[in-house]
């Protein structure tokens, strides 16, 4: 991540620009999907942090293909590929000067299953879109980030996004039920697929053997298991869903929670089914003053066996 600038002309100069523009064109059934003029990058220079980022070039990818298509591009030409999708993240993540995937625009479907208590979402909806689709079955998603307007989907997943009430038992580690994503090969998993761990060891060996490895590693070390349990008991630790290791026993299961959190480093998220949580009929909000902070947090245990 490099300091903000004032947007400048692309990096790639002359044909490389004109090559690589040609490159994404043959990754996407429609080539006007593949942005590079000035104004449509410095558009996509900034997400909600305070960097500033000029990407080589812009696409829309419109197909789990085409983005395994495009990192494979990516990988092909030494570009660095990342994901945007609400662009809401406070960290730089959803910015580069490499290349920029939109994974929004052409991923807003959902579909509400068994009345409400479970959906399978696109990444690019928003939560207040899934929750739209919801409330006549008086559920919502769980995980309830204070950017719900704008925040979509694929990056509650990828940044592992809460709010004020999901704590650490309705987050998006806890409410998803599977998950299809696109890794850097290009190989498609669906997590939910009939032996879905078969076909993971078959399409990708050395990652499935890799899994195994690092589970009974972790399984075998106390320290290890302790720690792991202590961080994800708090709602504050970030990054990759380490507690999968423990959580999940096969590969596959292991690797779709490892998502959350992966803040697309590990591949690109095209589809998610959740377990829904109950609209609560009432809320209220309290104002609590308290002379000072070892008072304040003396009454939380008894504030939170309450409830709140
Ligand atoms: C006003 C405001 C309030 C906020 N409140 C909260 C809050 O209460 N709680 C909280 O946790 N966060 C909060 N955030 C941070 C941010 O909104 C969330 O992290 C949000 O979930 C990011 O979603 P996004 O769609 O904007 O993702 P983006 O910012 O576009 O991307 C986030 C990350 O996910 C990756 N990504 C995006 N889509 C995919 C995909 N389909 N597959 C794989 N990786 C993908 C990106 O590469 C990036 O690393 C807030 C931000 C703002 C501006």
């Amino acid at each position: 991540m490099s300091p903000a600038s004032v947007v400048p002309p692309s990096p790639a100069g002359g044909n490389r620009a004109g090559e690589l523009a040609e490159l994404l064109r043959s990754c996407v059934s429609d080539p006007s999907r593949v942005l590079t003029g000035v104004p449509q990058r410095a558009a996509a220079a900034h997400d909600a942090s305070h960097y500033l980022l000029d990407p080589q070039a812009v696409v829309r990818a419109a197909s789990a293909q085409e983005v395994g298509a495009l990192m494979a591009a990516a990988r092909a030409t030494g570009l660095p590929l990342t994901l945007r999708s609400g662009g809401t993240s406070l960290s730089g993540q959803a910015g580069t000067d490499g290349l920029l995937v939109d994974v929004r625009t052409h991923w807003r479907q959902a579909e509400v299953l068994d009345d409400g208590l479970r959906i399978r979402v696109q990444p690019g909806l928003t939560v207040r879109q899934a929750n739209a689709r919801l409330a006549r079955h008086g559920r919502r998603l769980g995980p309830d980030p204070a950017s719900e307007s704008a925040c979509t989907i694929g990056g509650v997943v990828a940044n592992n996004s809460s709010g004020m009430t999901c704590g650490t038992q309705d987050n998006t580690y806890r409410t998803l039920e599977s998950l299809e994503f696109v890794l850097a090969s290009g190989t498609i998993v669906d997590s939910a697929a009939h032996d879905a761990d078969g076909l993971l060891r078959a399409r990708e060996p050395e990652l499935h053997a890799g899994l195994l490895r690092l589970r009974d590693r972790i399984r075998a070390s106390e320290t290890s298991r302790t720690t792991i349990a202590h961080q994800f008991s708090m709602k504050n630790t970030m990054g990759y869903a380490l507690n999968s290791f423990l959580d999940h026993t096969l590969p596959v299961d292991i690797l779709a929670h490892l998502m959350i959190g992966s803040e697309g480093t590990l591949g690109f998220v095209s589809h998610a089914v959740f377990r829904t949580v109950p609209v609560m009929p009432h809320a209220s909000t309290g104002l609590l003053m308290f002379s000072g902070l070892a008072e304040a947090t003396d009454a939380l245990p008894a504030l939170l066996a309450a409830g709140a």
